[in-house]
């Protein structure tokens, strides 16, 4: 037999569960098609389904009909596609999280202060590219991308004296420490953000891993493989020596994985629905599994307001 224990907090965030009802709430007030320029949260089930009830997604702007109505996605977008949709008459809803817009106001402004900009995140990322776009290179200056503390050394700055910092949401909290102690010695007056820019539910889901794979042998992260925080959920297993697993859903685990193991440990990245986590445990039940006990965790109460068009109301951050 071997125990399943699972982490808390995991799954759904405020920011996706804001995303998702955005969307749908879009479609229950104008109709199908509702056009969505990127997947609104990088999970392939939430999409599919999203799809089924009439959800358009795109990449470009350009594949947009005139006349239609567009939802910018989680991650955010850059000042150049907010300007081609106002130019282009969209009606658009932001599912920008509310924590990545709190990153691109860092970004103006720092800009405004004539600083030049650092951002520390994973290059072809969405966000990274929303983030990017949204500083203004007409004040002067620039924002350069940073991946690792590799990078820190060949830094091209205008004045090492005024240079601001920002990070993607979802980064691995180690490793972004890592980068910010190497960037803070070669610039000893960076500038960085009043509050940290790694959200809380990404933080938080790092602390639950770290304490699950103390008490188990091997972990399965539920997500697509399009998640960063995701990732970074089966990257902390792997640091720690467990093997870790990235599965979009049931379907995707393999029995051989939990061969002779005493102990599986299950989380969500925080844009995998709580269902496909209990489909992974029924999975694991029927191969052996017992238990589904949760980790004592930190509770979460974060909750973003939609769009007042859309309904004036809250939504709940439902992580289970
Ligand atoms: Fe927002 Fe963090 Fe959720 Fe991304 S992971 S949507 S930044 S709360």
């Amino acid at each position: 037999m071997m125990d399943v224990i699972l982490a808390n907090p995991r799954g759904f965030c405020a920011g996706v569960d804001r995303a998702i009802a955005i969307v749908e709430q879009a479609l229950a007030q104008f109709g199908a098609p509702i056009y969505v320029r990127h997947e609104v949260v990088h999970n392939k089930f939430v999409v599919d389904r999203l799809r089924g009830l009439g959800a358009v997604f795109v990449e470009e702007l350009d594949e947009v009909p005139a006349g239609a109505t567009v939802i910018f996605s989680a991650h955010g977008v850059s000042k150049a596609v907010q300007d081609e949709a106002r130019r282009r008459g969209l009606r658009v809803f932001d599912a920008t999280c509310p924590l990545v817009t709190k990153v691109h106001m860092e970004v103006t402004r720092y800009a405004r202060e004539g600083r030049d900009v650092i951002l520390i995140g994973h290059e072809g990322h969405p966000e990274v590219e929303g983030t990017m776009g949204q500083f203004d290179a007409s004040l002067g200056g620039r924002i350069c991308l940073v991946e690792d503390v590799g990078d820190v050394e060949g830094l091209d700055v205008r004045d090492p004296e005024s240079v601001g910092v920002v990070t993607q949401t979802t980064l691995s909290v180690d490793d972004t420490a890592e980068v910010l102690a190497a960037l803070q010695r070669r610039f000893p007056t960076l500038r960085t953000p009043r509050k940290e820019d790694i959200c809380y539910a990404t933080q938080n889901r790092q602390d639950a891993v770290k304490k699950l794979v103390e008490n188990c042998d091997v972990v399965v992260v539920v997500g697509s493989q399009s998640s960063s925080n995701s990732n970074r959920l089966r990257e902390i297993a792997a640091k720690a020596g467990k093997p870790g697993y990235l599965v979009d859903g049931p379907d995707d685990l393999r029995a051989e994985w939990f061969a002779g193991k005493q102990s599986v440990g299950v989380t969500a990245g925080a844009s995998a629905p709580e269902l496909l986590v209990q489909r992974v445990v029924a999975r694991l039940k029927e191969w052996g599994g017992q238990g589904a006990d949760e980790v004592v965790g930190r509770a979460e109460s974060v909750v973003f307001a939609l769009p007042r068009e859309l309904r004036p109301g809250p939504v709940s951050s439902s992580t289970p």
